[in-house]
């Protein structure tokens, strides 16, 4: 199936995103295990976005993915801005969590790559403890220098997973499934920034008010302060969208 056709998608500055709700990208991420030719999804916030937009390479990455879903407030809120509005947000946490509740009901094989040693073995622990019969077949920690690759590699596919969720940080993440799919043999391929942190217990997801009003990115500003030069990406990449919708009317 190819996504691009089968799910409608809008551009936003330059960036392919797909129209889908959740329950539309489980069809879809289902349907991809069922085909078992290597797919690369991405969960696509506004600050990557808008990094791209400064990285032709990273867009191509983006625009080149299986699967690119809208993750975050500002996505969401661009959409509606140029005519396109979205049903909800998918982000990369509710797509790992979502996924991992069906893969314990299908029986697929799940690898966790990414974060500091012993997170992903505790964010193991914790889904296997939500999803009874959940298999994790394998962890990596996300630190691991160029020349253990390989090894790396050799792992996952020894592992056989179904779903391989990469969580070094976006956008590197995606650069690494980009170049590492095939090698990986895994169906489907997920960058998901800091979920593992969140599902070891090591980060607090924001409280439900936060979420509700689209209001998480400031939660993890309170939380992590540094993240400050981060995000004022969003006021640029507001910024972009009104050039983007002003120009082509
Ligand atoms: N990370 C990693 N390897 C690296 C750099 C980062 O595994 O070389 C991990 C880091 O430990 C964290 C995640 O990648 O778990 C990035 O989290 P962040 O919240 O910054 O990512 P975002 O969700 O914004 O992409």
């Amino acid at each position: 199936m190819q996504v691009s056709q089968a799910a409608p998608w809008l551009d936003i500055l330059g960036c392919r995103v797909h129209r889908v709700d959740m329950p539309t990208t489980l069809e879809i991420i289902n349907q991809f295990i069922l085909e078992r030719r290597p797919r690369h999804v991405i969960t696509l916030n506004a600050e990557i976005i808008y990094t791209a937009l400064q990285n032709p390479e990273l867009q191509q990455v983006i625009n080149q993915a299986d699967l690119v879903t809208p993750d975050g407030a500002g996505v969401v809120w661009a959409a509606r801005f140029l005519g396109c509005p979205l049903q909800e947000r998918v982000t990369g946490i509710d797509l790992m969590v979502a996924l991992s509740r069906m893969a314990a009901e299908e029986g697929w094989r799940v690898f966790l790559l990414g974060a500091r040693p012993g997170v992903a073995g505790k964010a193991a622990n914790n889904l296997e403890t939500s999803f009874p019969g959940l298999q994790v077949v394998g962890t990596q920690h996300g630190y691991f220098a160029e020349y253990e690759t390989d090894a790396i590699l050799t792992a996952i596919r020894e592992k056989q997973p179904d779903l391989l969720f990469v969580a070094l940080g976006a956008p590197y993440q995606e650069f690494w499934i980009r170049r590492y799919l095939i090698d990986c043999k895994v169906p489907v391929a997920v960058g998901v920034g800091g979920s593992l942190d969140v599902l070891a217990g090591e980060v607090a997801r924001a409280p439900e008010i936060f979420i509700r009003l689209n209001l998480e990115w400031l939660y993890r500003l309170f939380q992590e302060p540094k993240r400050w030069r981060r995000q004022l990406a969003l006021p640029r990449f507001v910024f972009q969208v009104f050039r983007q919708k002003y120009r082509s009317s």
